[in-house]
Order: C-alpha cells, then sequence, then structure tokens
C-alpha cells in the first residue's frame, strides 16, 4: 500500500533501526521504546491483520518472533516478555499492517492491561467453544 507506513519502512523508503529480515518478515525498533528492547515484528506483505494472513505468512511472524524474542532476553535480561498484537481499533491498533510487538518487561515498568475477567459458567464457555468450532476450516 502506498500510504502505509510499514510498507514503506519495507521498502525502505523510510528508515527504520532493523534487527532481522528474512524472505517474509522484518524485525525492527519500535520507536516508542516502551522499555528498552522494543522490537516490532512485521510481514513485508502488506497485511492490515491477523484475519488477513495465510498459513505461510502466519508460521512466519511466529517463527521471527520466537527468533527475535530468545534474543531480546539475552541482551537485555528482562524480568518478563510480553507479545502483543491488534487487530482493529478497538483493540487497539494504530498501525494497519500486521505486526506483533515484542515488549521486554520489568515489575512496575508502567505498562498495563486492563483484563476485566467475567468467569461465566460452564454452559457459557462451552456455547462460546462450539460457536468458534463450527467455523474453523475443516
Ligand atoms: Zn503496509
Amino acid at each position: 500500500m502506498t500510504d502505509c507506513v510499514f510498507c514503506k519502512i519495507v521498502a525502505k523508503q523510510i528508515s527504520a533501526t532493523n534487527v532481522h529480515e528474512d524472505e517474509l518478515t522484518l524485525a525492527f525498533m519500535d520507536i516508542g521504546q516502551v522499555n528498552p528492547g522494543h522490537v516490532l515484528v512485521a510481514l513485508k506483505a502488506h497485511a492490515e491483520n491477523l484475519y488477513a494472513l495465510d498459513e505461510t505468512q502466519a508460521a512466519a511472524v511466529a517463527r521471527c518472533s520466537a527468533r527475535v524474542a530468545r534474543a531480546i532476553r539475552d541482551a537485555f535480561s528482562p524480568a518478563g516478555l510480553s507479545v502483543y498484537q491488534a487487530n482493529g481499533e478497538p483493540a487497539g491498533q494504530t498501525v494497519f499492517h500486521y505486526h506483533v510487538h515484542l515488549l521486554p518487561r520489568h515489575a512496575g515498568d508502567g505498562m498495563e492491561l486492563t483484563w476485566p475477567v467475567k468467569n461465566p459458567p460452564r454452559e457459557k464457555l462451552e456455547a462460546y467453544a462450539a460457536r468458534i468450532r463450527a467455523r474453523l476450516p475443516r
């Protein structure tokens, strides 16, 4: 896409601080750096979100993410690492080109994700699962 900032980074029309590159993915430093070592793993091809990925692309992002996460761990020794990926504006997506945040974490680092659990009864869980199972590819 011509107006997509991540497509421009992939095409080297906008400079980024790259960490790793393979045939399908590019990993580069998030300019915001919530904590030192905060990396984005993006597909090179434009895909708006998780729903748009084919299985080869999904596997490539997972492989690159695991590889770079281990390097972040070894380089920064964070107490933890959050993997964050958002689909759609209500979920917090701000760049509409599929990417995964690899975010080193430390106690009290100010990063928050509110998690308002609902704890529905088991029957509800079964009903939710059935709705999803009915739509999975066979
Ligand atoms: Zn793009």
